[in-house]
């Protein structure tokens, strides 16, 4: 998302009273593991931090953190696929 965008989505969450329940990104190449530059950027410790690696092309990876002052915790996810 541009910076200006995300002010504004942020701005909305507020003035509607919403929560960030989760932000999510992939990775191309690496695993569903946050990067030291996910770690650096993860403002919002209250939200889960979701990560689809698609290094292996057949089985998208997913994973979920919490990131809360440089420390890193996994967070079980389940998936339920929709027919
Ligand atoms: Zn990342």
């Amino acid at each position: 998302m541009a910076p200006e965008e995300q002010l504004r989505v942020f701005q909305e969450i507020e003035e509607q009273g919403l929560e960030l329940s989760a932000i999510y990104h992939s990775h191309a190449h690496t695993a569903a593991f946050p990067s030291q530059r996910d770690v650096d950027y993860a403002f919002y410790p209250d939200s889960l931090i979701l990560i689809i690696s698609l290094m292996e092309n057949e089985v998208p990876q997913i994973a979920a953190f919490q990131i809360e002052n440089g420390k890193i915790q996994k967070k079980a996810v389940k998936l339920i696929e929709k027919k």
